[in-house]
């Protein structure tokens, strides 16, 4: 067989893992079940589950036949190539008939997306090495740079992943690819992260477009009023049908809105620190009908909530912010929450002129706005009240910018102190 008649077959290459490794190729150019925003080869043309015999045993066994009785032996054969190898339905078979041939050991590299499907792992065990490789450690991270096939999760692929290696005799090498400074929410933070860091910000678009509504903050001039809107809001959305999660800036202020919820006969879950242990699964029953959860706007981050049946159709999740945080990029961690993965979803805030941010950066202005409204039990939602929370929010954001340049100089100085002394001690 001339090299060009070679389809499928590849090498022997040079390999930092495998030393001399020839390749074979089991799918088509980019059929795949994640699209890597890393992926060297480019954006998945086919994101898919489906396993078929892109090309067959015999196909290859052909192509391989002439390269097994050459002297040139190489160290491994490996099943990789431009896409998902375990997506090819005849990997198994595959494997099998290289082994009945030849006594080069067979290794895989794989996602490991579909590692939890019976078929993938039995085809699997007569491999004498499988490299998986993992890149995220919790769903959300998982979605943002896998960005895989809907029908997969991150719980789902680690239990696979988990489950194999019960059952697989050979070698795991799991490939942890460490991705620096990924986040949801670096885009604001450009300037800072440029001048400390020397590093650029790039944004990487949504794997699907936002369609979130977020409405304009709502304001109120003492807090009383405020806890009272937004049980108000909480049982409106709730008798809607779509469930609502209410994010608190600490602990007893979520205790102090459960106490008013159960006054006003609203059954729900509270997510704090103080109820860490029951986080996952608070959050994971977050997106059921009607459900209504409070938690802490740190709690639970980086966790998809996942809709139930209906809700989409709804208006998916709705979340209610009961005040604005020093920091802008906390607020849209917490409406974030929402509206994932192209599903429909909404935001707001309900906030009142007693709140701590405005109380702290902006004590003047709130208090001037205070005598004029504080009688009100109305909401007195305005350009110019909505403007004071802006306005705080920046001044606390280039305070504590102050603040993280003071402690770098610090640090930067204790080094070249502490360095000195040690190199003369
Ligand atoms: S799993 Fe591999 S082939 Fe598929 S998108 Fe990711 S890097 Fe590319």
């Amino acid at each position: 067989m001339k090299p060009s008649d070679m389809r499928h077959v590849y090498g022997p290459v040079p390999s930092r893992r495998l030393g001399r490794s020839l390749g074979i190729d089991l799918v088509p150019f980019k059929v795949c079940t994640y699209d890597c925003i890393y992926c060297q080869l480019g954006r998945t043309t086919d994101l898919t589950l489906e396993r078929k015999a892109y090309v067959t045993a015999e196909n290859i066994m052909a192509e391989l036949a002439p390269i097994l009785t050459a002297a040139d032996r190489p160290d491994y054969i490996s099943l990789a190539g431009s896409g998902e190898p375990t997506l090819n339905s005849a990997i198994g078979e595959v494997i099998r008939r290289i082994k009945q041939q030849t006594e080069i050991p067979v290794a895989v590299l794989t996602n490991g997306a579909l590692l939890w499907m019976a078929e993938v792992q039995q085809a699997l065990l007569a491999a004498d090495l499988v490299l998986p490789s993992l890149d995220a450690g919790d769903d959300g991270l998982f979605q943002k740079i896998n960005r895989p096939h809907q029908a997969l999760s991150f719980e789902r692929m680690i239990d696979g992943l988990a489950a194999f290696t019960r059952r697989f005799a050979g070698a795991v090498w799991l490939e942890v690819l460490l991705l620096k400074g990924m986040t949801g929410t670096a885009a604001e933070a450009w300037r800072e992260v440029w001048q400390i860091y020397r590093l650029p910000v790039v944004v990487i678009p949504t794997n699907r477009p936002c369609i979130r509504k977020t409405a304009p903050d709502r304001v109120h001039a003492g807090a009383d009023a405020k806890w009272a809107a937004i049980v108000e809001e909480v049982r409106r959305v709730h008798q809607a049908g779509r469930p609502v999660l209410v994010g608190t800036r600490s602990v007893r202020a979520s205790e102090r809105l459960s106490e008013l919820l159960t006054d006003a006969g609203l059954e729900h879950d509270v997510l704090n620190a103080v109820r860490h242990r029951e986080e996952a699964q608070i959050i994971a029953g977050a997106g059921a009908p009607a459900k209504i959860t409070v938690a802490t706007n740190m709690a639970g981050r980086g966790t998809d909530i996942k809709l139930g049946e209906g809700v989409a159709e709804r208006g998916g999740l709705h979340v209610v912010a009961s005040e604005r945080h020093e920091s802008g990029r906390i607020d849209r961690q917490l409406f974030g929450r929402s509206a994932r993965q192209g599903d429909p979803g909404s935001a707001v805030a309900i906030v009142s002129l007693d709140d701590e941010l405005v109380r702290r950066h902006a004590p003047h202005v709130a208090a001037a706005l205070r005598r004029r409204h504080g009688h009100r039990t109305i909401e007195i939602s305005g350009p110019m009240t909505r403007r004071v929370f802006d306005l705080a929010q920046r001044k606390a954001e280039r305070q504590s910018l102050r603040q993280r340049k003071g402690v770098l100089r610090t640090d930067d100085w204790l080094d070249e102190y502490l360095g000195f002394t040690a190199s003369t001690g």
